[in-house]
């Protein structure tokens, strides 16, 4: 069994590398990544944790950092409040991470990311443990007792890859695969505003390391369940525009009838934003408990993350969310006043 960071003297005596200074939570250090590293090398086990409905970037960022953990001998608990999404099952050491709503047992630290808080992995048992939060957010909150928010990463899984470079682990092909998926999905496939050349060389650099692009282009683009589609083709049925704004949405009925789950939902926004003159996409998605689902997407220089920030969500320039009171009507109401001005 493991010490408590207490015992590790983490909580009390945790110092900035740089400075000596006593780390207190929400002020991070000049240089987070070696303060990182040093709360690896002097625990033992580690809890790595992501937010509720895990993307592309939750899953596969987790799994690496979970790899590099273990290359360095130490244990890695990879847990999340919602199963990992089924275009994600053939990552190498999916299987690994555990769906739980509460955390139990000792651990040096917990590793969260993309996370802008506790709430947002709705896991609960974290309050107690040493919290470390990695995150390229631009609504990306200092909430942790140590934090490295970038938000000129493609992704978090390029941080972890930083983070392994800085470690001396090696990029087996399975950190990579993993590390690419991170890549591809949180750029859209190298289509949204985070794409920049460094986003290639590191592409490149790990399908040198032996990540298959093909084959996971293939799990997340060519492998959706007909209740996907389905979904997507009741959201259709409701496509509106005005202007370069275009919305649609799907009620928790259309969400029974096509037998679809959450996970089925995700891309249907960027189906709005491929509109010719559409700069702005929204999908609304009414839950079963009536509370509204949003996706923001803009392809332009509209920073959504703006706009979910005010309405109590977050995320990027061009990719944020949010959720609003119901009933449906009502969200969009809401969500279309926000943008009218803000155009
Ligand atoms: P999606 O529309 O795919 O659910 O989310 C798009 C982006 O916005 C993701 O990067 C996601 O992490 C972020 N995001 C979505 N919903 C929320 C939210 O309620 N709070 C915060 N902080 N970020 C969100
Ligand atoms: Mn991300």
């Amino acid at each position: 069994m493991s010490a408590h960071p207490q015992k590790l003297g983490m909580h009390a005596s945790m110092v900035a590398p740089e400075t000596g200074a006593a780390l207190a939570p929400g002020i991070s250090t000049a240089k987070p990544l070696a303060a990182i590293l040093d709360v690896l090398h002097r625990g033992e086990r580690f809890l790595v944790c992501s937010h509720t409905h895990p993307d592309g970037d939750a899953v596969g960022s987790m799994l690496a950092l979970g790899m590099v953990i273990e290359q360095m001998g130490k244990a890695a608990h990879l847990v999340t409040a919602d199963r990992v999404p089924i275009q994600y099952w053939q990552l190498p050491g999916a299987d690994a991470i555990h769906t739980m709503p509460r955390i139990r047992g000792r651990y040096d630290a917990a590793i969260l990311l993309e996370c802008d808080s506790l709430e947002r992995t709705r896991l609960r048992g974290l309050e107690e443990l040493f919290l470390v939060n990695i995150d390229h957010h631009i609504t990306g909150v200092e909430f942790a007792h140590l934090n490295w928010i970038d938000h000129h990463a493609a992704s978090v899984g390029e941080m972890v890859y930083q983070l392994a470079r800085a470690a001396g682990v090696a990029i087996t092909p399975q950190m990579a695969q993993c590390l690419y998926t991170t890549i591809l999905t949180d750029t859209g496939g190298f289509c949204y505003g985070n794409v920049c050349e460094s986003t290639f060389a590191l592409a490149r650099e790990l399908v040198e390391a032996g990540a298959d692009p093909i084959a996971v282009a293939r799990q997340v683009y060519f492998s959706a369940p007909i209740s996907k589609l389905l979904l997507l083709g009741a959201a259709l049925r409701r496509l509106k525009r005005e202007g370069c704004v275009a919305w649609l949405w799907v009620t928790h009925q259309d969400t029974q009838r096509a037998c679809a789950t959450e996970e089925d939902c995700e891309g249907i926004v960027n189906v709005a934003l491929g509109m010719a003159g559409v700069d702005t996409g929204v999908f609304l998605r009414e839950l079963p408990d009536g509370v509204i689902r949003v996706s923001l997407r803009s392809k332009g220089r509209l920073n959504v993350a703006a706009i979910a920030a005010r309405l109590g969500g977050g995320g990027h320039q061009n990719a944020a969310g949010c959720t609003l009171e119901g009933p449906l009507p009502r969200a969009l109401k809401e969500i279309l006043a926000e943008l009218r001005g803000d155009l």
